[in-house]
């Protein structure tokens, strides 16, 4: 006679599990799901919350092992909800921080699916867009970065392992005609779905370099062994959005198109937006 993986009560000939503790397993793994959310998005009754995640899991033979996980999966949903419309209010982050706070989930475990970075790139944003300057989010790693900012500039945000491309001479660069197109208006957030599915295509672009590339209230910087640059925000006359890169385009007859790749696009393209907005 074989034991019931859940309940622990004979299961029959060869048999590990009872289908019906089962299903209850998976269902009470989703009901917890889904309170965290609710409570997340809702009430924020946090002890209220763990008191019914305690009686779940005992109900459903969940382990205690597990809720860690359910509950990062909850907060996934809930930080999904909050950027829906691509705005963060003050009220979600401070939900979200709370209920950090309360379940203190290791980092790994909560930020699986980049949600922690995503509060913290909603919250820069909403500052830019209220006029503000974000207070400095961004720990960086190694400590210092390989510019020489001009005095009074503040940094706004830093991209590392960004790939620069120039476009070769005499191609045809598609500016914003056949990309998606996007109306510019102050603190406007444009929804994350309308960057899937656009790519930078880099065939007909020359890789230049792999650096570092970093957002001041005034100039945007690249850094690399190879190339180093500095362009103020009023040289560029085309910010183009990507889905995984950030295109522009300088007003020189002779500049060519030139792309940063391998960053988060609509993070990106909303954050230079609002920064030359200032
Ligand atoms: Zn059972």
């Amino acid at each position: 006679m074989g034991k019931c993986f859940y309940c622990g009560e004979s299961a029959g000939f060869l048999s590990r599990r009872h289908k019906v503790c089962e299903q209850k397993n998976k269902e009470g793994q989703l009901a917890i799901i889904a309170k965290t959310r609710e409570t997340l998005t809702g009430s924020n009754a946090y002890h209220q919350l763990q008191d019914s995640i305690q009686a779940t899991a005992k109900n459903c033979f969940i382990s205690e092992l597990d809720i860690p996980f359910l509950l990062a999966k909850g907060y996934d949903e809930a930080v999904e909800n909050f950027l829906d419309d691509g705005l963060l209010t003050q009220e979600e982050e401070t939900n979200a921080a709370m209920f950090k706070n309360f379940f203190t989930i290791q980092q790994d475990i909560i930020n699986k699916n980049g949600s922690l970075e995503k509060i913290v790139k909603a919250s820069v944003l909403r500052d830019l867009t209220e006029g503000k300057i974000p207070a400095q989010r961004l720990n960086i790693e190694g400590g210092v970065l390989p510019f020489n900012f001009q005095k009074g500039e503040q940094l706004v945000w830093v991209f590392t392992s960004v790939e620069f491309y120039e476009q070769n001479v005499k191609t045809h660069y598609e500016g914003g005609s056949s990309g998606i197109s996007i109306k510019i208006a102050k603190g406007v957030y444009y929804r994350t779905s309308s960057f899937k599915g656009h790519p930078v295509k880099t065939t007909e672009m020359a890789r230049v370099a792999s650096g570092i590339l970093a957002f001041t209230d005034k100039h945007l910087y690249f850094g690399s062994s190879i190339r180093n640059f500095r362009i103020p925000y009023s040289k560029i006359v085309t910010f183009q959005p990507y889905e995984d890169g950030l295109g522009i385009q300088k007003d020189a007859a002779s500049a060519k198109p030139q792309v940063f790749k391998n960053l988060d696009g609509w993070f990106t393209y909303n954050l230079v937006q609002n920064i030359v907005q200032l």
